[in-house]
């Protein structure tokens, strides 16, 4: 079995889909090394097990909403976009969703999944509580009010599979979504924080090469469906064509624009009823704080003749700091810079050392669930909470059953598995 985008093989020998919380806890319990796996939208091997890959997306569906607490308890394996329409129904949304509807909820908030928007944190900064079955098959409840879920969240599938996950959720209201385009970078280089802050949620598209970044995605909070937005934005024009494409050929699985829409249908850029993205695809995301976007970037344009040939396109998008300790947003208000590239594993493997070079003074935090080559001492470097996480992984799972290569690799302990370097590509 393959990941989402075909660039990364499971190497488990078993694969098992419970349809029932009871049978998913006799599976761990019965298990020597075991994962959960979730929409398989990783691109690296993080999910990956010796033993029993566990796809949670099989359970029941979820979605209990308490008005009184303003939150919304829902089932891990169920994919952001079902959660959303639930959410919609009933009159409420969340604070903010990935690119994508697709991915499961448990999956993207245990790898730190975010949009975008200075002041709105990641998809597991909504978080106020879990419930994971550890390894001895029992439930175990994470509050708010428990110091550990600082560890809880962004788990990375350590701590075991999350059954159910409780999120912060608010009144329903109206994103607007725009296209500008052709901003100097001098423009965004000068006053990156002003652009990236004057909208709810700001997304620039770029190659790195050219002398203008191409595209701007400004996604506006409103207040009704007949807003008016402005034609430019810090010297970008708006583009009026509703459809507007990324990536050439690429149009109908995009959002709308141009218009006022639901939260659930302007927040991300994927529609949930469409494959999203290219496809046959590999992603790298690093993150840096948002105080040094303009030395960072700098240092990675410098890299750009050497990117451009294997990159589909770059993303730049915000978040506001967080407490979990492994988020990639923990501490600092950051900057991820993306990569989505062509599918040239031996190229991408090869260039990545040198993106996190040029980005090492800023301590670069890789996206969890995204291809990077970054070793134990730079994760050590990136994360104040690294070792209060080590050590909440091995007092609740002291036998490693949820241990892989990956983690073992990321949390700095020894070798656990015996897997292949399973960060990289097919191929290596
Ligand atoms: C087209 C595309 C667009 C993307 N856009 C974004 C984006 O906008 N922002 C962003 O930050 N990322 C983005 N990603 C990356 C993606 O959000 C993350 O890789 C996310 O982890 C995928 O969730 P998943 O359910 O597929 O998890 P998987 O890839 O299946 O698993 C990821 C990790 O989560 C763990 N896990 C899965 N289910 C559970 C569970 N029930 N309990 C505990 N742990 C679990 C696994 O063990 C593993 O460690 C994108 C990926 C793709 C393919």
């Amino acid at each position: 079995m393959k990941n989402w985008s075909n660039t990364y093989e499971y190497r488990a020998p078993e694969i098992v889909a419970p349809t029932s919380i009871d049978e998913l806890r006799r599976i761990v319990a019965g298990a020597k090394r075991a994962r959960p796996l979730g929409s398989k939208h990783s691109f690296n091997g993080i999910a990956d097990t010796t033993g029993t890959l566990i796809d949670m997306t099989g359970l029941p569906c979820e979605v209990d909403i308490d008005l009184g607490a303003r939150t919304a308890t829902v089932s891990g394996g169920t994919k952001y976009g079902v959660v959303a329409a639930a959410l919609d129904d009933a009159g409420y949304a969340l604070h903010n969703m990935g690119s994508l509807p697709h991915i499961s909820v448990a999956g993207a908030v245990a790898t730190g999944t975010h949009g975008s928007g200075v002041a709105n944190g990641n998809l597991s900064s909504a978080v106020r509580g879990v419930e994971l079955v550890g390894p001895d098959g029992e439930l175990r409840r994470v509050t708010a009010d428990d110091p550990e879920l600082a560890g809880s969240v962004v788990a990375l599938g350590a701590l075991g599979p999350a059954v159910r996950v409780t999120l912060a959720i608010e009144p329903r209201y109206l994103i607007r979504q725009d296209v500008y385009r052709r901003m100097p970078w001098e423009t965004l280089l000068g006053s990156f924080r002003e652009v990236a802050a004057s909208a709810y949620s700001v997304s620039v598209f770029t190659g790195w090469v050219a002398d203008e970044v191409e595209q701007l995605w400004v996604k506006r909070r409103v207040d009704s469906a007949d807003a008016n937005v402005d034609d430019t934005y810090f010297g970008a024009q708006r583009d009026p064509d509703e459809r507007a494409e990324l990536v050439p050929g690429i149009a109908e699985n995009l959002t709308r624009r141009g218009a006022a829409v639901p939260w659930l249908h302007g927040l991300p850029h994927f529609r949930l009823d469409t494959p999203p993205s290219a496809g046959d695809e590999i992603q790298t995301e690093y993150f840096v704080a948002i105080d040094d976007a303009q030395a960072a970037l700098t240092a990675v344009r410098e890299l750009g003749d050497r990117i451009a040939p294997h990159l589909v396109v770059t993303e730049l998008r915000t978040m506001a700091a967080d407490a979990l300790w492994l988020s990639p947003a923990s501490g600092r208000d950051s900057l991820a810079i993306h990569f989505t590239w062509a599918n040239h594993p031996d190229e991408v493997f090869a260039l990545l050392p040198a993106i996190e070079a040029a980005l090492a003074p800023f301590a670069p935090r890789p996206h969890w669930g995204k291809l990077n080559r970054v070793d134990p001492a730079g994760f050590a470097a990136a994360y104040p909470h690294l070792a209060d996480q080590r050590e909440l992984v091995t007092r609740y799972d002291p036998e490693g059953k949820f241990r892989n290569e990956y983690l073992d690799r990321v949390l700095g302990l020894g070798a656990s598995a015996g897997l292949p370097e399973v960060s990289a590509p097919m191929g290596h």
